[in-house]
């Protein structure tokens, strides 16, 4: 996530932290630099210009060019524009309504507006207690309506049956029936998008609107598409007055021009953000984290509030117990990686951890990836329970059968037990509290 745009500005920033003091050339050079990287993100002229505005009476101020560090000092200014750019604080969901609460998710097609309005209803049931029926109003595409309750269906969440050959506005009556009948709190309306911005949809989405009189119509936009999800925003803002922005595949967008102009360029704050396929993908958009993502510094809060979401507590307890007692078993390894992949395996960490865009790359270079979680899980559940206890009983014709049942072969099989045992040297070591027993380069390099 902006991973471009943040090593950017690690250079930036670290060239201008070597300084003792900084004169208003050196400032003025970094701001030219800072200006160029936000514009090379594909963040909005307009947004960039008021950016270096905004920074540039702090940077060359007194107080940056006087301050002991003014590198730090820099990199503290610039935090604060970017935070205010991004919207200041983080943008609370209306739930201000007499149940059921109406969300009406609009956007172009492919935005990603049915997986998001799955997403939003697990997200209303865990952090608000609160349920909801989906109700798809997408009649245009075939098996639209499907997506939607098949998605309902594998996350236990409500959906409406579907009527062939209804009308949306007739299906929006029927939710609503059903909606006050069966007692949810809220229907998540998953409305039919169009290629691109047209009269028809718009003019669909305002009949659907004045019948919902939703509390939220949110925007589902891909942040992929940079300014033209800007300029999407904006159409829509001007016909259906939007109060959220949920800005989804922010995973694979390196640089983040979409979010970054979002707030300034229509004035409606960035709510959610989609981070991935899954329906745990979906995080608030806090703009102080991100502007630290942005800037570098990581973002260790959402990193530890994620840790103690997502994971399993029980489980972390026993492994960590078993560690103390120096017994490190392939189950133990194997609720390690499960964890990890919850937490979006190393990528996900990694990108939540401060000054890791260098050393990302060279992870990358080194293959450590999702891929190697897969595999190694894979292995290790083609094992028997005994197997996985006593790894030292696995003799070739195990192998032969683990690997097959993996998907693998038995070299791999080899590199995971040798792997395993030097975690379980090390974590013996480590017990027997030899401070020696950290990670060595050697025994770094093994791990890949
Ligand atoms: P719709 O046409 O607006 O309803 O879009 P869909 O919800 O059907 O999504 C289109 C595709 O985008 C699907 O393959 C989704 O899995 C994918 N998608 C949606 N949100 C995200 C996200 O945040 N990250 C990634 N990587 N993929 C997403
Ligand atoms: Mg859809």
């Amino acid at each position: 996530m902006f991973e471009n745009l943040t090593s950017k500005f690690e250079e930036i920033f670290s060239s201008l932290k070597k300084e003792p003091s900084l004169n208003e050339s050196q400032v003025d050079e970094g701001l030219r630099k800072i200006r160029q990287a936000l514009l090379e993100a594909d963040v909005a002229l307009p947004v960039a210009k008021e950016l270096i505005k905004n920074i540039k009476p702090k940077a060359i101020g007194q107080e940056i060019i006087r301050s002991t560090t003014p590198g730090q000092m820099m990199v503290k200014v610039v935090f604060d524009e970017i935070v205010k750019i991004l919207g200041d604080s983080k943008s609370e969901l209306n739930l201000n309504a007499v149940p059921p609460a109406c969300f009406m998710l609009v956007g172009l097609q492919g935005s990603g507006k049915t997986t998001t309005a799955a997403k939003l209803a697990k997200y209303l049931e865990k952090n608000n207690k609160k349920k909801s029926l989906m109700v798809s109003l997408d009649v245009y595409r075939p098996a639209a309506q499907q997506q939607l309750n098949i998605l309902g269906e594998k996350n236990s969440i409500q959906t409406l049956p579907i009527v062939k050959d209804q009308l949306p506005i007739d299906i929006v009556k029927r939710a609503l029936n059903a909606a006050s009948l069966s007692g949810v709190d809220a229907i998540i309306f998953d409305t039919a998008g169009r290629t691109q911005i047209d009269l028809s949809m718009m003019n669909e989405i305002k009949e659907i609107k004045s019948v919902t009189n939703p509390v939220e119509t949110i925007l589902v936009a891909d942040s992929l598409t940079g300014q033209v999800a800007v300029n999407i925003a904006q159409e829509f803002k001007k016909t259906v007055d939007l109060t959220g922005i949920i800005l989804t595949r922010v995973d694979g967008d390196g640089r983040g021009g979409a979010a970054l102009s979002m707030k300034f360029s229509t004035n409606v704050p960035i709510k959610f953000m989609g981070t991935g396929e899954k329906i745990e993908n979906f995080d608030v958009f806090h703009p102080d984290r991100i502007a630290n993502r942005i800037l570098g510094m990581g973002d260790i809060v959402s990193l530890v509030e994620k840790a103690s979401q997502d994971l399993d507590q029980e489980n972390i307890k026993k492994t960590e117990e078993n560690l103390q007692k120096g017994v490190f078993s392939m189950e133990d390894y194997l609720s390690q990686l499960k964890q990890m992949k919850k937490m979006g395996g190393m990528e996900g960490v990694l990108s939540m951890l401060p000054g890791v865009s260098k050393i990302k790359k060279q992870m990358d270079n080194a293959n450590i990836d999702e891929n190697i979680i897969k595999t190694n899980e894979a292995i290790i559940l083609s094992m028997t329970k005994e197997e996985r206890l006593n790894p030292k009983i696995i003799s070739s014709s195990r192998k032969k059968r683990i690997s097959s049942g993996s998907g693998t072969d038995p070299a791999t099989i080899n590199k995971l037990l040798k792997q395993f045992k030097m975690m379980t040297n090390m974590m013996k070591k480590m017990s027997k509290g030899d401070s020696k027993g950290g990670i060595s380069p050697e025994i770094f390099n093994q791990l890949k």
